[in-house]
């Protein structure tokens, strides 16, 4: 994308970010591991000798000093030290295939282990140790290559991130409750396959009670207690000392960026609006407003990416919440990658963490981030009505509403990051697994699972 004009960029209303294709790129320098990549031949070395045997399509081995060597094919190679292959035994004395747990006491590992014989076979590396209880290690191709450090080798691909703009009003992601609440978890799947890639999803259809809003949140995982409440059902009546409590508007923030962990993933539900008018929610993409910050205003983005923002939330007698870590910049990176937007003006506390001629910069940078997030090409707003209920990624998507008057009930309810990425892996496992998990499965599998799950 690059180097667009200011106009052309803000009319993309739904695009990619250049920093999520850069990355893209660098993991596709090296080809992606496969079960039996080619090679010529089997080689095994055994006391110095090596045996060649006829078998094709096999990576071939050896012993060095050091480290275990295999050859891809002719040109590429990986390198395993002997203690951390020792270590990585996943045979059922070394790991507990029920639990996925290491079995082997890693202490009692001579630092100096050396395998006495390495051999390639069909299903993998088998290694064999110098023991007084002599044992053989098998290590399936894919997990090997997958798993391989020297050199690193490019992983499966994470499903790609599809940054949006207002004009996601034409086609928002939405299921239906039937899908979501289908006992088969295809559905569930799509949802949160959704909230992946959009960092949010609608769910069209579902009874307007809280009971119903209760059970879809609880199909994600356990709803997180906070303040709030578990499940909460609130008009703007003040019952906590929160302005999501009033009837004022809200502009795009973030919730509980007082939390070390803030909140994952929020599901709200307009239960009732009744004599009044207004309320419109707002919805807006940070990572893909942060995407044209850094292209725009690299030096902004840079800003608010290391200055730390103190948060907390006060307005409750018995509470008094503060992250217990001053990571907190509004955009928050994880090896370079965007992994988290944090903001909410109002909850911001006092600034005293960067150096004096940060001060006037970091005003700057938040002035530009604040007009790119309020640009009507940036804001999504939609008037839910009961029936929709919608679940938003809140390390990712802002959320607002305009002010209101009347009645109007809402209920929702917070689910943990870990809750929601955990469902999403194990709906993958099944829905859409990945290649070493397919080419796993059939080794050492317990509860479903193999022993060489790319996760383990
Ligand atoms: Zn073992």
């Amino acid at each position: 994308m690059l180097r667009c004009s200011p106009s052309t960029r803000l009319s993309t209303a739904v695009s990619r970010t250049s920093s999520l294709k850069i990355i893209a790129q660098r993991r596709s320098k090296s080809s992606h591991g496969s079960a039996a990549p080619s090679s010529a031949s089997v080689s095994s070395f055994q006391a110095g000798h090596e045996v060649q045997s006829d078998a094709k399509e096999l990576p071939s081995s050896r012993i060095d000093d050091k480290k275990v060597v295999l050859g891809w094919d002719t040109t590429t190679y990986s390198r395993y030290h002997h203690i951390w292959l020792r270590d990585h035994c996943r045979c059922p004395q070394c790991f507990h295939a029920h639990t996925k747990q290491r079995l082997v006491n890693t202490f009692e590992i001579p630092p100096e282990v050396k395998p006495i014989h390495v051999e390639s076979k069909p299903e993998g590396l088998e290694v064999q140790w110098p023991s007084s209880h002599p044992h053989t290690s098998l290590y399936p191709w894919s997990w090997l290559r997958y798993n391989s450090y020297d050199p690193p080798m490019k992983r499966a691909e994470k499903p790609e991130k599809i940054l949006w703009g207002s004009k996601i009003l034409q086609s928002p992601p939405t299921i239906t409750y039937e899908e979501a609440m289908a006992s088969d978890d295809r559905g569930l799947f799509r949802w949160l396959s959704n909230v992946d890639k959009f960092g949010f999803c609608f769910i069209s259809g579902v009874p307007p009670t809280p009971e119903a809003t209760e059970e879809l949140s609880r199909r994600i995982g356990f709803i997180r207690e906070t303040q709030y409440g578990t499940f909460w059902d609130f008009t703007s009546n003040l019952a906590k000392g929160d302005t999501a409590y009033t009837t004022l508007a809200l502009g795009a923030h973030t919730d509980t960026t007082y939390f070390t962990d803030p909140c994952g993933l929020q599901l709200f539900h307009l239960l009732e609006h009744t004599g009044g008018t207004g309320g419109a929610t707002l919805l807006v993409d940070g990572f893909y407003v942060a995407s044209i910050l850094k292209e725009l205003h690299p030096d902004a983005y840079e800003l608010l990416s290391t200055v730390s923002v103190p948060t907390h939330a006060a307005g409750e007698a018995d509470a008094l919440f503060t992250p217990n870590t001053r990571n907190t910049p509004i955009l928050r990176h994880e090896a370079g990658e965007l992994t988290q937007v944090r903001f909410n003006n109002d909850d911001r506390s006092v600034l005293r963490d960067l150096q004096p001629d940060q001060v006037e910069p970091w005003y700057d940078a938040l002035r530009t981030w604040y007009k790119l997030l309020t640009s009507p090409d940036s804001e999504y707003w939609v008037q839910l009505s009961p029936g929709t209920a919608v679940v938003v990624d809140n390390h990712r998507v802002l959320h607002g509403r305009s002010a209101f008057d009347g009645k109007r009930r809402m209920c929702g309810a917070y689910i943990g990051m870990d809750e929601y990425r955990s469902k999403l892996a194990v709906l993958s496992e099944k829905f859409a697994p990945d290649t070493v998990t397919q080419d796993t499965a059939a080794t050492y599998t317990a509860n479903g699972r193999s022993v060489w799950h790319p996760a383990l």
